[in-house]
């Protein structure tokens, strides 16, 4: 299906105006749909969960694929669309879900899978908090091909030093890797968003490169650091509670481990970052 034309008259038979609250951007050019399901090299042994399955373009080009494809949608009338579309299929299970408030180790259980490809158009709105979402559930999570916004896209695949790199970037650098695989015109989403759009690939390591003692720990080093970009890290350091310690007293400890105490926080890498955090957690104790 897809098209401009197409996707209009569906809308229009199931009475469905596209909501910017729910960030319902269409995608109605089908050679994108057909270059993400072919990046996701599926087999029929994959259980995969799209995010925001819209109008089922991708559900429809993954059916015959895939194990199983959990369709994930918030929105109801897409949902009875989608159910009514996809009700012979055996390979598809529409879901009437919040992504933001999935247990995914739990639907894995559910349908006997042991891991799970993600695939999604995601509404821009969240787009941070499905990245800490997947994060969150990285272990199980065999492959991530998602669509964002330009500008966020690059910012989560923005390496150390440059003006994009910050909190998710250094998250993403420490769980695992990404990579831009295609760009993608405003055009070819209806209705038509003011920006572009970016594909990106996710992929986390089993385990990542230097572990932390404590993640919670880790993530506030991180965001604190942040917080402040223009500060020197010892400076915005020195703001945290727990361990209380005097902007001299970190600025010996960061030089101790070889890290520029005078470096603003888009200068250390997401190592450096989980090698603070750890020296930082075990002076708390
Ligand atoms: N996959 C479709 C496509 O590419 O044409 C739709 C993509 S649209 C950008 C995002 C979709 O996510 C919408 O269908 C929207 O209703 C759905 N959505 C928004 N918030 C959601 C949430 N919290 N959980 C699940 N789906 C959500």
């Amino acid at each position: 299906m897809a098209g401009r034309k197409a996707t209009v008259d569906l809308l229009n038979e199931y009475k469905i105006r596209p909501r910017k609250s729910l960030g319902q951007n269409f995608l109605i050019d089908d050679n994108i749909n057909r270059f993400i399901v072919k990046t996701l090299q599926l087999q029929k042994k994959d259980l995969v969960l799209e995010i925001g399955a819209g109008l089922g373009e991708l559900v429809n080009l993954m059916k015959d694929e895939a194990g199983l494809i959990l369709a994930l949608e918030i929105d109801r009338g897409l949902n009875v669309l989608l159910k009514e579309r996809f009700e012979a299929e055996k390979t598809v299970r529409v879901l009437d879900k919040d992504i933001l408030k999935c247990n995914l180790d739990d639907l894995i259980k559910k349908y006997n899978f042991k891991q799970l490809i993600v695939v999604g158009n995601l509404p821009y709105y969240i787009s941070s908090p499905i990245i800490f979402q997947l994060i969150k559930y990285r272990q199980v999570i065999k492959k991530t091909i998602i669509m964002l916004q330009k500008e966020v896209a690059e910012r989560l695949v923005a390496k150390v030093g440059g003006k994009d790199y910050g909190i998710l970037s250094c998250f993403l650098n420490y769980y695992g890797e990404q990579k831009i695989i295609k760009k993608v015109k405003n055009s070819c989403f209806f209705p038509r968003p003011k920006v572009d759009s970016a594909i990106i690939e996710l992929s986390f390591y089993k385990k990542p490169l230097i572990e932390v003692e404590n993640e919670d720990f880790f993530k506030k080093i991180v965001k604190t650091a942040f917080s402040q970009r223009r500060k020197t890290i010892t400076n915005t350091l020195s703001l945290l509670n727990k361990p209380s310690l005097s902007k001299p007293e970190l600025s010996s400890m960061l030089e101790d481990m070889k890290i520029n105490p005078a470096h603003r926080p888009e200068r250390l890498s997401a190592a450096e970052f989980a090698r603070i955090a750890n020296r930082l957690y075990s002076a708390c104790l």
